[in-house]
């Protein structure tokens, strides 16, 4: 959540903080604002809403300078509107930053910072952290020390930063170091991008993207200074350091909306090529089992595993789930997967051989970074399952997998979904051939996981029906999710889609445990989505159907091809391919994002800008 960019060099600053703020607009859209070093002075332009309206406003009132930090918002603390939006000055006007993060002792400072007569225009946390570093800032001046001595900027960052509690990327302009940009993080993200005398700073890696692929990762608790003399990195304590500079590959290149109008779309459309990089290189068929390059963990240790936790939140989390049946079915390791909110402050008994998977698309959740934490510090071995190279989670995990699924950028996940499962089903799969499953079981295995691409790309026919399906019931207000086993996390997240971008009120539930309450919901305007393919449970499921059939309730089904019973039963029926019951998410869940895209459309609701919501979320 949040976007922060930065520029230190040669080419003019608003054109290139305005088009990395666009690229990083899905991590928050409230508002959009820019600051840029013109000679002597800073000029900031903000303003509510989207980075489009910054653009127009920057066509009006243009700034001109090369050096410059910019801004889009996800609000935390004090409502979306032009005076909360970054960035933020101090009261003198000698410091500028932009922040992304929560300050969680901003009440305190902020009194403390009011009774020493600072005013403050905000309701923002943020602006305290901007008045907390000028006042430092006055002080070191009024001591003898002069403003426009880059050290003398250090001490006040410094100084401020070791007042704060809570989580911060901050970019950071000081007036009398004109030739300077500042950044430091604690827990939210930020990557430099070094280029040929210049240098671009960024919340992920998509505004470099066509500038520049060497990067800098900056850990937690670092500094870095930007100059045309170079880049300075110092840290809390280690004082000043050497960090390598690295090379992207070019994972992260399609970004751009070709021929499709939302993001969302274009990304469920991308799910056969998604899985497939999910697969590429980690099917071994001579031994039957999954191959893993960058696991860390040698084989005994792997043996030796006796749990597994999954932790994650939201889409994600349901893919954990789908993970737990697959692991504790083919692995028989007990598996459990914990929202990682509440992982982080539980003290859960883990024992010594549990092995921790955090699942995370952009490896930057800062709930899920906090579990991983609380684990590895209490001695376990963590691993990531995450979509975005170089993220935190990703290099502070001892191991892991990466998804390999492009970037995601519609803000509702709908590749990484499919492709979670897709690694967790390979994984399974890898724990499985090392305990008890066959060489056969194996084999087969590995064949049915071959045919998913193909078989992903069949389900996408379904859309026309989807579409119509829509038209009928867009009007809803309440809808109710159901499905079995390895349908209950689909029906889990089919609810959380039509939530998220359509606004419908939508629940998930275990099909036969709607009887215990849910039940009651049930009327002639709510319609309940079935998600039932033949398998083990698939009789059970037509009971089930057949209660909310009783009561008038109108009937969704997502069933397998040709299914003339289910035909009789359900009001509409979406049919998709047959494929074993345990990689059944990998296509039930496609009709569910179709479903909840189109209802979402009907609506008139932003599809790839949900209200409140943001991707990445980098705030607890
Ligand atoms: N806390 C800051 C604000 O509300 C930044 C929020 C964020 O990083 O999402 O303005």
């Amino acid at each position: 959540m949040c976007g922060i960019v930065g520029y230190v060099g040669h080419r003019p600053a608003s054109d290139l903080l305005l088009e990395g703020l666009s690229r990083l607009e899905y991590r928050g859209y409230d508002s959009a604002g820019i600051a840029v070093v013109d000679d002597s002075e800073i000029e900031v332009r903000k303003r509510l809403g989207r980075v489009a309206g910054l653009i127009e406003m920057l066509e009006l009132q243009p700034v001109a300078g090369s050096i410059g930090i910019g801004h889009t918002r996800w609000a935390t603390h004090g409502e979306a509107s032009d005076i909360n939006s970054h960035p933020h000055r101090d009261e003198t006007g000698r410091v500028v930053i932009v922040h992304n993060g929560v300050i969680e002792n901003y009440d305190r400072l902020k009194s403390e910072l009011a009774m020493s007569g600072r005013g403050f225009r905000s309701t923002t946390d943020t602006e305290v952290v901007a008045q907390l570093i000028g006042w430092k800032l006055d002080q070191l001046i009024e001591s003898g020390r002069a403003a426009d001595d880059p050290e003398t900027c250090w001490d006040a960052l410094q100084a401020a930063l070791g007042e704060l509690k809570g989580t911060y990327g901050l970019g950071v302009l000081f007036r009398d170091c004109p030739g300077h940009l500042w950044t430091t993080r604690c827990g939210s993200p930020l990557v430099v991008g070094v280029g040929d005398q210049e240098f671009f700073l960024a919340s992920d890696t998509s505004p470099l993207i066509g500038y520049t692929r060497d990067v800098v990762y900056l850990d937690d608790h670092d500094t870095a200074r930007l100059g045309s003399d170079g880049i300075e990195v110092r840290h809390r304590d280690a004082g000043i350091r050497d960090i390598p500079v690295q090379t992207i590959q070019d994972e992260a290149v399609d970004i751009e909306l070709v021929d499709c109008p939302h993001y969302m779309l274009k990304e469920i459309y991308e799910q056969p090529e998604s899985v497939r990089s999910a697969l590429r290189g980690r099917l071994n068929l001579d031994d039957a089992t999954a191959v893993f390059g960058g696991l860390n963990a040698d084989l005994a240790e792997v043996r030796r595993i006796d749990r597994i936790v999954l932790t994650a939140c939201g889409t994600s989390w349901h893919a954990g789930l789908v993970g737990e049946y697959l692991l504790e079915e083919f692995a028989r390791i007990p598996t459990e997967v914990e929202y990682a909110s509440e992982l982080r402050y539980r003290n859960a008994p883990l024992t010594d051989n549990t092995m921790v998977f955090a699942i995370t698309q952009s490896g930057e959740t800062a709930d899920t970074l906090a579990a991983l934490r609380e684990c590895r510090r209490k001695g376990h071995k963590t691993l990531a399952i995450c979509n975005t190279v170089g993220s935190t989670i990703a290099r502070e995990a001892d191991g892991g997998i990466y998804l390999h699924a492009g970037p995601e950028i519609g803000v509702a996940s709908t590749k990484a979904f499919t492709s979670q499962v897709t690694v967790l089903a390979l994984l399974a799969l890898y724990l499985g051939r090392m305990r008890h499953m066959s060489f056969r079981a194996g084999q087969s295995f590995v064949e049915a996981l071959q045919g998913m691409p193909e078989l992903i790309s069949e389900t996408l026919e379904c859309h026309d029906r989807v579409r119509r399906v829509a038209m009928r019931y867009a009007d809803c207000e309440n809808f109710l999710y159901l499905g079995r086993q390895y349908n209950f996390p689909v029906a889990l997240e089919g609810a959380l889609k039509l939530k998220e971008i359509s606004y419908i009120h939508a629940e998930g539930y275990p099909a036969a445990e709607m009887k215990h309450g849910p039940i009651a919901l049930v009327d002639r305007q709510t319609p309940s989505v079935f998600v039932t393919p033949r398998g083990g449970v698939y009789e059970k499921v037509i009971s089930n159907l057949e209660e909310i059939k009783a009561r008038g309730g109108p009937v969704i089904a997502i069933a397998g091809r040709d299914d003339d019973r289910i035909g009789q039963l359900a009001d509409e029926v979406i049919s998709v391919p047959d494929v074993p019951e345990f990689l059944q998410p990998l296509v039930t869940s496609i009709p569910l994002q179709l479903l909840a895209y189109e209802i979402a459309l009907l609506r008139g609701c932003n599809v790839d800008r949900p209200r409140n919501l943001a991707k990445s979320v980098t705030v607890e």
